[in-house]
């Protein structure tokens, strides 16, 4: 084996390429060692604080990283207890949210704290599916709608062949199959138990489709036709749903409104309105909340879920109405959060022990993390809309007290 030194004069002089070093060494860490001292010789920057970690790279850099160097830390706050109502998540629950948002952690803790004073959360679990849609050409429009027919009079042997790769993976439909001239898309929806499912739906779709095109032979343009809809915010998602659709609603009563939100539901309802609702409307966004990415950003950087899916998990509807006796309905609905307490990168270090504050890693654990995830959203959402709703308040005080 060559020494450090002459492997990083050989990767200076692009002898060798930054992902040909394990080859040339014993160990992934002296791999990660030789790589990051090259860095630091290139750059001219000391990587003292990235080269400073725990995590085991062994397995991190079979499944989740490539050309490692070291890690990014980021700091974890805890929050609760949130109690929740739920299906699956029942009790109360000491959430960790990762995040270099100062305020964040107190915010959603100010929601937990009202939502426990009010009785709990209660969260439950809309739909469960993820999808893969490739993107096939027919010789025309007749030939499309000929491949249409044909995959829904086959469901069966594409299921079958669908499912030959994958233990936990079910193929459930595949809906809507849409045709755009010559091109068709088939949006595959499977279960796939407590992983996120993105690879072994992949794996699975890409099975079925050799079927499809061995007894029709239809041309697959892509595995991934951007009908999935995989990491990019999209209408389609939010009509159908993708990864867990999860709900979370609590009554708060009118004098815990008053007292911890210094607010009136009257004001909060107003705000939602005002900002959510019409706000949003005329921004053409296809959130309408105020800051779900911010909850399900900082719980996915601290449970290791895929980031990007943050995107997905940003969309949803934040509904809030006065009741009859002027208590405040408050809820949240996230139709598309991909979540997983099982593959991924859920089994690094630091990500499973997120998961296990609240009991939530590995099997048969996906709708309780789900659900405390609802939970969680609201909490923040909740605090947010309560201190708008404040400073509403306290401006219309001053403006009145003016005039
Ligand atoms: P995964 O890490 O490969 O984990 C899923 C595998 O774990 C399954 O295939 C399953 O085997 C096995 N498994 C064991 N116990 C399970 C249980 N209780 N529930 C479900 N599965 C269980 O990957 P994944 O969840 O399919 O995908 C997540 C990864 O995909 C993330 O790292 C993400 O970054 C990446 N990703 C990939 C794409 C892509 O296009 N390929 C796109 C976006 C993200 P069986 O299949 O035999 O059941």
């Amino acid at each position: 084996m060559a020494d450090k030194r002459e492997i990083i004069d050989r990767l200076i002089n692009k002898d060798i390429k930054i992902h040909e070093i394990e080859k040339c060494v014993d160990s992934i860490d002296e791999a990660v060692e030789i790589r990051r001292k090259f860095v630091e010789e290139i750059s001219g920057t000391e990587l003292k604080e990235i080269s400073n970690y725990s995590i085991d790279m062994e397995p991190a850099s079979k499944k989740n990283i490539e050309n490692p160097i070291g890690t990014v830390q980021i700091p974890l706050g805890i929050t609760g207890p949130l109690k929740v109502n739920g299906d699956h998540a029942k009790g109360d629950f000491y959430v960790p949210l990762a995040t270099t948002e100062g305020a964040l952690v107190a915010s959603v803790n100010r929601g937990c704290s009202v939502i426990s004073e009010s009785g709990g959360v209660t969260t439950r679990i809309l739909d469960d599916k993820m999808t893969r849609a490739p993107v096939l050409k027919a010789k025309s429009v007749i030939g499309a709608l000929e491949i249409k027919a044909w995959i829904n009079e086959h469901f069966k042997d594409l299921k079958k062949a669908a499912e030959v790769t994958t233990r936990h993976g079910k193929l459930i439909k595949i809906d809507p199959i849409l045709v755009v001239g010559k091109y068709i898309y088939p949006r595959f929806v499977f279960t796939t138990g407590d992983s996120m499912g993105m690879n072994m739906v992949t794996i699975a779709t890409d099975s079925a489709l050799n079927l499809l095109t061995h007894k029709t032979g239809v041309h697959v343009v892509a595995l991934s036709g951007n009908v999935c809809v995989d990491k990019k915010p999209a209408s389609l998602n939010l009509i159908e749903g993708r990864g867990k659709s999860i709900t979370a609603e609590i009554v708060i009563p009118k004098n815990i409104v008053k007292n911890k939100l210094k607010s009136t539901p009257e004001a909060i309802v107003e705000v939602n309105t005002a900002k959510n609702l019409i706000g949003s409307a005329i921004s053409g966004s296809i959130g309408f909340n105020a800051q779900y990415a911010n909850m399900i950003g900082a719980m996915f950087l601290a449970t290791g879920q895929d980031e990007a899916h943050i995107v997905e998990g940003s969309m949803g509807i934040t509904t809030a109405m006065e009741e009859e006796n002027g208590d405040l309905y408050f809820a949240v609905t996230l139709p598309d959060v991909p979540l997983a307490t099982f593959g991924g990168g859920t089994s690094i270090e630091t990500a499973r022990e997120s998961l296990e504050i609240m009991d939530c890693y590995g099997n048969g654990k996906v709708h309780k993390f789900a659900e405390i995830v609802a939970g969680t959203v609201l909490a923040g959402e909740l605090s947010l809309m309560g201190a708008l709703a404040a400073g509403h308040l306290a401006r219309a005080h001053k403006d009145l007290g003016r005039a």
